[in-house]
C-alpha cells in the first residue's frame, strides 16, 4: 500500500493511506543503507502478521533540514505588509533559499487591511518577470484565504516568514479544521512553546500542512555563480549576453542588465548583485 509518512515517535511512523494512517516500522536495511525515513516522504508500506513495515522509500522532490520534511512543494511565504514592513532582502533571501531546495515560493503579503494606495501594484512589479503568485490576505479575519487553501490541493506546504508576518496565525486558520476534528492534535498544540519536536504534518483535506511555521534560510552554501540560477526573471536572457557564463554582474553587454527597470524590477536586480557579492567574500575568507 501506498502513503505518506505524516509523522513519527520514537521508532515508528504513522503513514496516511487510502485506508487511513497505518502505525509502521521501518526495514531494518535503511539503517544500514544510511536512509533515515522522513515525514514527508512517500512509502510503500507491507502487512503482515508482525504487523505494517515501511518497505520503500521512493524518491524525494526535496529535503528540508529545519523543519525536516521530505518532499515539501510548495512555500507560502509570508510577509506583513505593515508592523513590520518589509524587509526586501529578508524576502529575497528566503526565495532564493526555497528555489535553491527546489520548492516553489508562493508570495502571501498579510495585514492588506494597511495597504497603502497602489501598492498592489508595486509590489507585482517587483516580482515581474518571476511567475511567482501574489497573494494578499488579512489572516486574522480570514480575508482572502479562499485560494490558498485552493494551492493546498496535493501538495506538502510549508509556511515561512519573519515573526509578526501573521504565520502562525494564518498556519491555525489553514489547518483550523483538522485540529477540531481530531482532538489529538489540539492537545499536542497546547502542549507548550518550547518543548522541541520533529515536525509532523497535519492533513488537510486531501493535502498535507507541515505543523511548525518557519525555515531556515542559512543552511546551506553556494557558489557565486549559482545564484543566478534562482532568479527566474533572468532565465530568459540566459545565452543572450555577450559572454558564455556571464554572471550579469560587471560584464559588458549583459542582456539582464539591459532589462533592468523594464522586465526585471531593480529591486531584485540590486539583491542579487549585493547578495552575489557576499558570496564572493564569504568564499574568500573560506580560503
Ligand atoms: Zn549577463
Amino acid at each position: 500500500m501506498e502513503g505518506i509518512i505524516i509523522k513519527g515517535i520514537a521508532g515508528f511512523y504513522y503513514v496516511k493511506t487510502e485506508d487511513g494512517v497505518l502505525e509502521c516500522k521501518a526495514r531494518g536495511i535503511f539503517r544500514k543503507m544510511n536512509l533515515t525515513p522522513m515525514v514527508g516522504d512517500r512509502v510503500s508500506v507491507v502487512t503482515n502478521v508482525q504487523g505494517n513495515t515501511i518497505d520503500k522509500i521512493h524518491e524525494r522532490s526535496s529535503e528540508l533540514v529545519r523543519p525536516f520534511v521530505a518532499n515539501v512543494s510548495q512555500a507560502y511565504v509570508v510577509f506583513a505588509l505593515r508592523n513590520p514592513d518589509i524587509n526586501f532582502d529578508l524576502l529575497n533571501k528566503f526565495i532564493v533559499s526555497l528555489e535553491k531546495n527546489g520548492i516553489t515560493p508562493v508570495l502571501v503579503f498579510n495585514k492588506c487591511d494597511l495597504a497603502k494606495e497602489g501598492e498592489e501594484q508595486s509590489l507585482k512589479g517587483i516580482f515581474i518577470g518571476t511567475g511567482y503568485e501574489l497573494y494578499f490576505i488579512q489572516a486574522k479575519t480570514g480575508v482572502g484565504l479562499e485560494p490558498l487553501f485552493e494551492k493546498l490541493k496535493e501538495n506538502i506546504t510549508v509556511l515561512c516568514g519573519p515573526s509578526g508576518s501573521g504565520k502562525s496565525t494564518l498556519l491555525n486558520k489553514l489547518s483550523g479544521k483538522e485540529q477540531m476534528e481530531t482532538g489529538e492534535i489540539s492537545k499536542r498544540l497546547n502542549r507548550g512553546k518550547h518543548t522541541t519536536r520533529h515536525s509532523e504534518l497535519i492533513v488537510v483535506n486531501d493535502s498535507f500542512l507541515v505543523d511548525t511555521p518557519g525555515f531556515s534560510t542559512m543552511e546551506f552554501t553556494m557558489e557565486p555563480e549559482e545564484l543566478k540560477d534562482y532568479f527566474p526573471e533572468f532565465h530568459e536572457y540566459e545565452g543572450e549576453c555577450r559572454f558564455n557564463g556571464c554572471n550579469h554582474n560587471k560584464e559588458p553587454e549583459c542582456r539582464v542588465k539591459q532589462e533592468v527597470g523594464h522586465t526585471i524590477s531593480k529591486i531584485r536586480y540590486d539583491f542579487y548583485t549585493k547578495y552575489y557579492q557576499e558570496l564572493i567574500e564569504e568564499k574568500k575568507n573560506k580560503w
